[in-house]
């Protein structure tokens, strides 16, 4: 067994731990909060420590212009509480990122967490004491006004709810620091805004966050250059104010939506449709992926059954969607540059308001950096070969090192020291996305191997979270010291995870899905395709005496 990055196995650190507590959660986005609700109930102590300064995790820091969520709001929230679910009033059918933070902060609220939660503080590092049976968990607070402090937590399990996106990823742009302007990144955008009022700014990526902020920014900017190294897919929204009327009907039955939701593949409801692509005509096919398009929404991919399993599917689902970009896009130049040619669906697709159209505005430039890259950045603007686009600020909209990149930002070692960072050296290897073998009494909220980013993602926090907090409450009931992920359970998960992406048309680009995105990244698909099959599967282990875990008493 490899013990750590350097081979010896680290000390124990002598000094005694402060605070002590059952539970330590790292993380307080939506799952950290539900988890600490579960823990509570269970009567254990709990604590959660959170780098930022308030709850809400994605939606405290993804506050640049149009981000919102693009799983349709009456879905994306909570259902653990009725109570809840019925009172909370969403206003758009995609909330926007103020009324989602607002949302979490009223959760917080409302169930009191916030004693619970130590805000503006890191976890740096968390080391399994075998002699105790304990985590020895050490972070540092008060960054930001210089003066640092080290707390050390004990705990006797500790769970990472970090979040899959939730470590921005900046590119090593030679000469950034060189920049005379303002440089911002989506997913840690300022909390008082930023007015592009008048200003030439240059927009870096064209994910997921760009295709929300563009529109947006090329409206407030008297320039906007795009800096585009791959097209992505967009389907149109549609987003509009929430019909009271629509949101009474859910809500008089709830479950009911929250049910049907749960038996598609992306845990998302909507009625896919069961027919081939290539089985139906060409009529038929225009006909269905109209009703999609027109209905907005990235319910766009259940249009036909094959169009995620079969290559030739899912270009006919392509040429539909490249065709759209010719006929709103109006100089032919542009409009090809903005045409995808990946697989769709393959990379995350971005449901749009207006992101096609943003390009024919005469204050917005699209440079396609796909075989000639950004080679600088220079104090008046960013260099693609030889020339010089001029700007006054900088978004990179350049994404995250997703599922992966906020737990190995941590050092964390199991037993005889084994490193987490050295174990997923070769790529992240778990038992159901949620333990990793060699780690007792550790897990982590959407870890890779889960269906996660995949998903509508609060459904599939709420599963994961009450599957974990279930394990921790047989453990305490049976007085069991260790519960911990056996290295052939965890072996068998990797390989069916593989398996099913294999099927699938998922692996074949280069998405962040994938790591494809972060250079020297290991290239393993990460999440797991298919919502009911991975509950299913839990609910089966659970009843088979949390089968694949070994358990020991102290
Ligand atoms: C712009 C954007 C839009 C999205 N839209 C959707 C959507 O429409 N539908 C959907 O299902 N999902 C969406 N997602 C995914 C979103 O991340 C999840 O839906 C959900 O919010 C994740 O909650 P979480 O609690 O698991 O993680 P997060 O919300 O990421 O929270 C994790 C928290 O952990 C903290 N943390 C991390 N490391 C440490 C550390 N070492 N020490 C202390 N604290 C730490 C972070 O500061 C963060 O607050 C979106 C993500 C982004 C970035």
């Amino acid at each position: 067994m490899s013990q750590s990055s350097n081979g010896q196995v680290p000390e124990m650190p002598a000094s005694s731990p402060g605070p002590s507590f059952d539970v330590l959660v790292v993380g307080a986005g939506f799952a950290g909060m539900y988890l600490l609700y579960r823990l509570r109930k269970l009567g254990l102590s709990a604590r959660v420590v959170e780098a930022g300064g308030g709850v809400g995790g994605t939606w405290y820091w993804n506050r640049y212009p149009g981000a919102r969520c693009d799983v349709e709001s009456m879905e994306y929230s909570y259902q653990f509480s009725e109570e809840l679910q019925q009172d909370w009033v969403w206003t758009e059918r995609y909330a926007a990122q103020p009324e989602i933070l607002k949302y979490a902060e009223h959760v917080a609220e409302r169930f009191d967490l916030r004693r619970d939660i130590q805000f503006e503080t890191r976890i740096e590092s968390a080391m399994f004491d075998e002699a105790r049976g304990r985590w020895r968990i050490e972070a540092r607070t008060g960054f930001g006004d210089g003066k640092a402090d080290t707390i050390v937590f004990d705990a006797k399990y500790f769970v990472m709810a970090t979040g899959c996106l939730s470590s921005a990823n900046m590119p090593a742009i030679e000469g950034i620091g060189s920049f005379a302007g303002p440089t911002y990144h989506t997913g840690q955008w300022p909390h008082d805004g930023v007015d592009f009022t008048g200003q030439k700014v240059g927009v870096i990526g064209t994910g997921s966050s760009a295709v929300q902020s563009i529109p947006i920014i090329a409206a407030e900017a008297n320039h906007l250059t795009v800096f585009q190294r791959t097209a992505n897919f967009a389907v149109p929204a549609h987003n509009a104010p929430l019909d009271p009327n629509v949101q009474a009907q859910i809500k008089a039955d709830y479950r009911d939506l929250r049910e049907r939701a749960k038996k598609n593949r992306n845990g998302i409801q909507y009625v896919p449709n069961d027919v081939s692509a290539l089985e139906a005509t060409a009529d038929e096919r225009r006909a269905e992926f109209q009703f999609r398009w027109q209905r907005g929404g990235l319910s766009f991919t259940g249009s036909f059954n094959d169009l995620l399993l079969d290559k030739n599917a899912n270009d006919l689902a392509g040429d539909f969607v490249r065709d759209k970009i010719r006929n709103i896009v109006d100089d032919p130049e542009v409009a090809e540059l903005l045409c995808p040619k990946s697989v769709l669906g393959c990379k995350r697709l971005c449901a749009d308001t207006g992101y096609y159209e943003t390009y024919n505005r005469q204050n917005v430039l699209l440079v396609d950096i796909s075989n000639n890259p950004i080679s600088r950045i220079v104090a008046k603007g960013i260099m693609v070969a030889d020339r010089t686009y001029e700007v006054d600020a900088i978004v990179f909209a350049t994404g995250f090192d997703a599922m992966t990149g906020s737990l190995l930002k941590v050092d964390i070692r199991g037993r005889s020291g084994l490193s987490l960072r050295e174990k997923w050296r070769e790529g992240p290897k778990t038992y159901l996305g949620l333990a990793v073998a060699g780690f007792p009494n550790f897990f982590m909220v959407t870890g890779p191997g889960s269906p996660s980013v995949l998903t509508n993602m609060l459904p599939t926090i709420e599963q994961h979270v009450e599957w974990i907090s279930d394990l921790i409450r047989d453990a305490e009931t049976k007085n069991v010291a260790t519960v911990e992920a056996t290295g052939e359970a965890e072996d068998d998960w990797c390989a069916h995870v593989n398996d099913i992406a294999d099927e699938t048309l998922f692996p074949t680009c280069n998405s962040w899905y994938l790591g494809a995105n972060i250079p020297g990244k290991p290239r393993v698909f990460m999440p797991y395709i298919g919502f009911p099959q991975y509950v299913e599967r839990c609910e089966k282990i659970a009843a088979a005496n949390y089968a694949g875990f070994a358990f020991s008493r102290g």
